[in-house]
C-alpha cells in the first residue's frame, strides 16, 4: 500500500472546490461520465490503431445507484489506469497560483474545472470519499485502488479486478443527499448526457407485466450516441429533423425550417438550427439552443457565440473549438468565436436565400413568423443586412408580398412627390386605419402592412438605408397630402374663415387625457370626408421610439398630438360657416369693428417705428404698440367667445367632432353615450 499527499499546492483544495462551485455540483456527474466516454473512446481507438488487440466486449458506461450505502459509482470498460498513471494524471495536479484564479473565477464553476482539468476533483463537490478501482488494458496490469476522503492525502492498494475499465465510487456527502435520488440522476444524465458517444445505461428497461410495471434484465440506455447534428445531411429527411426537433422540444409546434452546419476549417463546428414557428413571447424565452461540445452538453446560453439575433432560434450547436472554460467577457474577444458568428450568420443568410429562391411560395407563407428574427438581424447586422435585403419582404394590405425592388418599381410612377422622394405609405393597424387605407387605395396607391413587433426601428433603418425615400401612415395627413405633387395649393379659405372655423371645433372637443388637438381647415373637395383626425408623422415615431429606445422619454412624456382637419369644401363645413355667420353677426360686429381699427393703427404704429434707427424709438411709443397688440389679442378672444357659444348650441359641430373620433377609435364613455344620444335627436 502507497501513501500520499496530493500535489496541489494550497494546503487543502477540496473546501475551496466546494465552497466555489457550489451552484453548479450537478456537474460532477457530467465531469464523471465523459471521463469514462473519454476512456472508452481511447480504447477504440487504440484497437483502430492497432494499438490495442485484445477483447473489446461491449462497450458501455454504467451509471448505478446504490441508496443504503450511499453510492453513485460510474463504470466503463476503457483504457483503465495503472498505478504509474494515476500518480501522473490524478495526485499530480499542478496548482500553482490557485488561490488568485478561484477568486477571480469564483462566478464561474465551468471556468475552474477547465482550467485545471479538475474534471475528476468536481467529484468532491458532492462526496465525503471518492474511491476508484481500475485496471489498465495494458496486458498484464495490475489492478489498483485510489482512495482519498477530501482531504490531501490518498491511499493506493492494489485490487483484484476482474475485467479492464475503471469505476468511479462516490460516496455521497450528508449534505447532497438529494443526489441519491433515481429521478434526480435520472434527470441530470437527461440534460448533460443525452447525446454522448459512447452509451451510458442507468437501470433497466421496465415493461408491463401483471397490470404493474416491472423491471427486465436489459439495460436501460439512456443516450442517442449518432445524435442528429453528428450524421451526414445528405442521409438525413425532412422527417428526422422534425423527429429530432420533438425530442429536444417536446412541446412545440413543428419548426418551420433548418440549417444543418457543418464546417470543419478553420474551425470545427456542427449542429443543427431550426427556425421556431413562435406562438408567444414565453415560448421564445423557455426553448433555446443548446451547446455541446464534443456531444457533451455544455450550456444553454449562447450569447457571445452565436449572433445576437439567432439566439431566437432553437437547435445545438456543437464545437471544441470554443473555449467553454473562459469567462464570457473573453469568448467575445476570441477569434474563433468571431469566425464561427461570422459563419453562422451567412450560413442562416443562404439558407434563407436558397429557400427564397427555390420556392418563394413557401417562403412568403412563413414570412409572418420569420420576420422578426430578419428584422432584428438586419438592425444588429451590416452583413446580415447587406443579404437579406434581397430576400426581405413587404407585405401590403392586401396579403400580397414584394421583395424590397419589386416594390419601389411598383409605386415610383405614382408614388414620388414633387421633390423626388419616393414615398411609402403604411399601416399598421388594418382595421384601426380602415378609412385611411380605402381612401389611398382610391387613389392608386399601395399601402404596406407593417404591423410587426420590430417595424418603427425597420421604417427608420430602411429610410436611412434607400436613397431619397419616406415611409408615411397613411393617416398622417389627409389624402391629398400624403403624397405632395404640385406645389400650386388648391384655394384655401381665407385667414378669418379659417380662425373662425378653428375657434368653433376647438372649444367643442372632448378633453382627453395625455392629448391635443390642433384644428386646421384644408379645401379637400368635395367628395371627400367632411372632417377627418389626423397625427403627423414625425410626432407619433418619436413617440413610438421612445417607448423602445432608453434615453428618449422625453417624447414619451409628450402629448399625443393629433390635427382635426375640416373640408371647407365640404357642404356640411360649408353649413356651419354659412349658419355661423348668420347667426353671430350681431355679436361680433362690434369686435369686428374693433378688431379692424386696432389693427390700422397697430399698422400705423409699426412703420413709424420701422422708419426709425433702434436707439430713437421711445419707450412710450413701444408701450404704444404693445398695447395696441395686447388688445387686438382681447378681441379676437371675445371672438373667440362668440364662435365658442355658437358651436355649443351647434350640434352638427358636435356631430362632426364625434364622428371623426369615432373613426380614430377615441369616442368613449360619456362622449359616446352622448354621441348615441344627440344621434338618435338628429334623426327623429
Ligand atoms: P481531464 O479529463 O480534463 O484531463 P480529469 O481530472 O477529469 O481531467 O482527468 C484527469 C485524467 O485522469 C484524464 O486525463 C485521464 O487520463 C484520467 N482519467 C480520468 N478518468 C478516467 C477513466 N474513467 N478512465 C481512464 N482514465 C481516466
Amino acid at each position: 500500500m502507497q501513501k500520499g499527499n496530493i500535489g496541489v499546492t494550497t494546503e487543502n483544495i477540496f473546501p475551496i472546490i466546494k465552497k466555489f462551485l457550489y451552484s453548479d455540483h450537478e456537474i460532477f456527474l457530467r465531469e464523471i461520465v465523459s471521463n469514462a466516454v473519454d476512456a472508452t473512446q481511447k480504447l477504440k481507438t487504440y484497437a483502430n490503431k492497432g494499438d490495442f488487440s485484445g477483447e473489446m466486449g461491449e462497450l458501455k458506461v454504467t451509471v448505478s445507484l446504490d441508496t443504503e450505502k450511499g453510492t453513485i459509482t460510474v463504470s466503463d470498460r476503457g483504457i483503465g489506469m495503472t498505478a504509474e498513471e494515476i500518480e501522473k494524471y490524478i495526485n499530480q495536479i499542478a496548482f500553482s497560483g490557485a488561490n488568485d484564479f478561484l477568486d477571480k473565477y469564483k462566478e464561474d464553476a465551468n471556468a475552474i474545472i477547465g482550467h485545471f482539468g479538475l474534471g475528476f476533483y468536481s467529484s468532491f463537490m458532492v462526496s465525503k470519499q471518492v474511491e476508484i478501482v481500475t485496471k489498465s488494458y495494458k496486458e498484464g496490469a495490475q489492478a489498483v485502488k485510489w482512495t482519498c476522503d477530501g482531504s490531501p492525502s490518498y491511499e493506493l492498494t492494489e485490487v483484484e479486478k476482474a475485467d479492464r475499465g475503471t469505476d468511479i465510487i462516490m460516496h455521497i456527502d450528508d449534505d447532497c443527499k438529494e443526489f441519491l435520488d433515481k429521478h434526480k440522476i435520472q434527470e441530470l444524465l437527461n440534460k448533460y448526457c443525452r447525446f454522448l458517444p459512447i452509451p451510458v445505461a442507468f437501470g433497466k428497461k421496465t415493461e408491463w407485466k401483471d397490470g404493474k410495471q416491472v423491471e427486465t434484465e436489459e439495460d436501460l440506455i439512456i443516450n442517442d450516441v449518432e445524435p442528429l447534428w453528428t450524421r451526414k445531411p445528405s442521409d438525413l429527411k425532412d422527417e428526422d429533423y422534425k423527429s429530432f426537433y420533438r425530442t429536444l422540444y417536446p412541446m412545440s409546434d413543428e419548426p418551420l425550417f433548418w440549417i444543418h452546419l457543418n464546417v470543419d476549417y478553420p474551425f470545427n463546428l456542427t449542429g443543427i438550427l431550426y427556425f421556431p414557428k413562435i406562438k408567444s413571447n414565453m415560448e421564445l424565452q423557455r426553448n433555446k439552443i443548446q451547446l455541446y461540445c464534443n456531444q457533451v452538453y455544455v450550456t444553454d446560453s449562447v450569447e457571445g457565440i452565436v449572433p445576437d439575433f439567432l439566439t431566437l432560434l432553437h437547435g445545438v450547436i456543437d464545437s471544441p473549438d470554443i473555449p467553454l472554460n473562459v469567462s464570457r467577457s473573453y469568448l467575445q474577444s476570441d477569434s474563433n468565436v468571431k469566425k464561427i458568428s461570422t459563419y453562422i450568420t451567412k450560413k442562416v443568410s443562404d439558407r434563407l436565400q436558397s429557400i427564397f429562391k427555390n420556392d418563394r411560395k413557401d417562403f412568403e407563407q412563413k414570412w409572418d413568423d420569420i420576420k422578426i428574427f430578419i428584422n432584428y438581424g438586419m438592425l444588429t447586422q451590416d452583413d446580415f443586412y447587406d443579404k437579406a435585403k434581397n430576400f426581405a419582404l413587404f407585405k401590403d394590405c392586401d396579403g400580397k408580398y414584394f421583395t424590397f425592388e419589386e416594390y419601389q418599381t411598383l409605386i415610383k410612377d405614382n408614388q414620388t412627390d414633387k421633390e423626388g422622394n419616393l414615398i411609402y405609405l403604411y399601416a399598421n393597424d388594418k382595421d384601426a386605419q380602415y378609412t385611411y387605407i380605402e381612401a389611398a387605395k382610391n387613389k392608386g396607391y399601395s399601402v404596406l402592412l407593417l404591423d410587426g413587433q420590430l417595424d418603427t426601428p425597420v421604417v427608420s433603418m430602411l429610410e436611412r438605408k434607400f436613397e431619397k425615400s419616406r415611409f408615411t401612415r397613411v393617416d398622417a395627413d389627409a389624402i391629398d397630402r400624403l403624397i405632395v405633387k404640385d406645389s400650386d395649393n388648391k384655394s384655401a379659405v381665407d385667414a378669418d374663415t379659417s380662425a373662425k372655423l378653428s375657434s368653433m371645433f376647438k372649444s367643442q372637443m372632448p378633453e382627453m387625457k395625455q392629448t391635443e388637438f390642433q384644428i386646421e381647415a384644408q379645401s379637400m373637395g368635395e367628395q371627400s370626408t367632411p372632417v377627418l383626425i389626423v397625427q403627423s408623422e414625425y410626432m407619433r415615431r418619436m413617440k413610438e421610439m421612445a417607448q423602445i429606445q432608453p434615453g428618449m422619454s422625453f417624447y414619451g412624456e409628450m402629448p399625443d398630438m393629433y390635427t382635426l382637419v375640416l373640408n371647407t369644401d365640404h357642404q356640411l363645413i360649408k353649413n356651419v360657416m354659412e349658419d355661423s355667420k348668420e347667426k353671430t353677426a350681431e355679436n361680433l360686429k362690434p369686435i369686428e369693428a374693433e378688431i379692424k381699427g386696432l389693427s390700422a393703427r397697430q399698422a400705423v404704429l409699426r412703420q413709424q417705428q420701422e422708419n426709425k434707427k433702434p436707439e430713437e424709438i421711445t419707450q412710450e411709443e413701444k408701450d404704444q404698440l404693445n398695447q395696441c397688440g395686447n388688445d387686438i389679442l382681447a378681441q379676437e378672444k371675445k371672438r373667440d367667445e362668440v364662435m365658442a357659444e355658437y358651436a355649443a348650441s351647434n350640434p352638427i359641430v358636435h356631430q362632426l367632432i364625434d364622428l371623426a373620433l369615432l373613426q380614430n377609435g377615441m369616442l368613449k364613455g360619456e362622449a359616446l353615450n352622448n354621441f348615441v344620444k344627440r344621434s338618435i335627436d338628429l334623426i327623429k
